[in-house]
């Protein structure tokens, strides 16, 4: 980062530090309490700061709200905040600027991409769903806002069964972009879907012969896995849910001890609410720190700082392509209302 003195940069020479870098590269005065200038800023700016479970444990502290992406979704939708500071990934933010296109929405890092998000390029699949004109897009919410713009209705891991049972049955379905997850909801929904062949980095790396090891030295453990982790791990685990929902069966479970098999951010809530449980995390393939998400590892206090400071890099898209976008998420928030997986209002 730069060490830059007073007075502040320009607009200008902000914006030109964005292009190059993605995001602000100011250092932040030496000395300051990040966390309480965070909050004055927040409070300055009537700004709300949101944050995915796979963030750091400080960033989750210090956000006004922590949650998946469903979550996520309806409190952008729902703030009266002038500017909300999205600490999460690309997608994510541009949800929230498609379900509330007055507020200025800011990402502490542009660069914070999204590998699934990435294995599903709009040509391609514009190609794709072009051979089959006589299906409906049904597409996982870690997408482009291109793509969300071409399907039908949006989903999240929370929701995904339940929306596509619900479906009316002539549908013909195509889903995109995480086969794991839609074979998951092939199974437990019995419909036969056509899938995008994207994956997440993270949730693939899990390994499964060391996970069978560890379950042989743990008995007693249960394995809960998110469903974008591949078919070897799903089939042996006693849970499958989205990171909420795996959270909330630590909490519940009489069970003490618990492999898990979904990105380490959820840890932190897991350890806060449920302090006597053990958690161990699922091995990945290889020695690594792979079930850590990289991108979502891009943000840092000081770049939220910085980006509620300056106001950038603020996620922007052209109003066609919100519009576009906007109708299939509507339809998910809706639907989710009425089979009552969100609270109502
Ligand atoms: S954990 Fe996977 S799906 Fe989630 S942001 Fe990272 S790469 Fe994308």
């Amino acid at each position: 980062m730069l060490h830059i003195s007073t007075p502040l940069p320009s607009k200008e020479e902000v914006h030109k530090m964005v292009l190059e870098w993605g995001y602000v590269p100011i250092q932040p005065p030496a000395g300051i309490d990040l966390f309480a200038e965070i909050e004055r800023l927040k409070r300055a700016k009537n700004a709300v700061l949101l944050a995915h479970y796979y963030q750091d444990a400080d960033i989750q502290d210090i956000a006004d709200f922590v949650g998946d992406s469903l979550g996520l979704s309806q409190k952008a939708a729902e703030t009266n905040a002038d500017m909300i500071v999205f600490a999460g990934v690309h997608f994510m933010a541009e949800t929230a600027k498609i379900l509330n296109p007055t507020k200025k929405v800011v990402i502490p890092d542009l660069n914070a991409g999204c590998s699934l998000s990435d294995s599903c390029p709009p040509e391609a699949f514009a190609a794709f769903k072009a051979k089959y004109p006589d299906h409906k897009v049904v597409s996982y919410i870690n997408t482009s806002a291109a793509i969300k713009a071409m399907s039908d209705i949006i989903v999240t891991s929370s929701n995904a069964v339940p929306i596509v049972g619900a479906l009316p049955s002539d549908w013909k379905i195509i889903f995109a972009p995480d086969k794991n997850l839609g074979l998951y909801v092939m199974r437990k929904t019995g419909r036969e879907m056509l899938l995008w062949e994207g994956v997440c980095m993270v949730h693939t790396i899990f390994s499964h012969q060391k996970i069978r090891a560890l379950r042989l030295q743990y008995p007693d453990a249960e394995l809960i896995a998110h469903p974008e982790c591949e078919p070897a791990i799903l089939e042996q685990a006693d849970f499958i849910g989205s990171t909420t929902a795996l959270l909330n069966y630590v909490i519940q479970s009489p069970r003490s001890r618990f492999i898990v098999a979904t990105e380490s951010g959820i840890l932190h809530q897991m350890r806060k609410a449920a302090p006597s449980k053990e958690l161990i995390q699922a091995p990945a393939e290889y020695s690594c720190s792979c079930n850590t998400c990289p991108h979502m590892k891009l943000n840092t206090l000081e770049k939220i700082y910085n980006a509620l400071l300056y106001e950038a890099p603020e996620v922007t898209l052209s109003v066609d392509i919100m519009e576009k976008a906007r109708r299939p998420i509507e339809q998910m928030l809706e639907l989710s209302r009425d089979l009552g997986l969100l609270s109502k209002g």
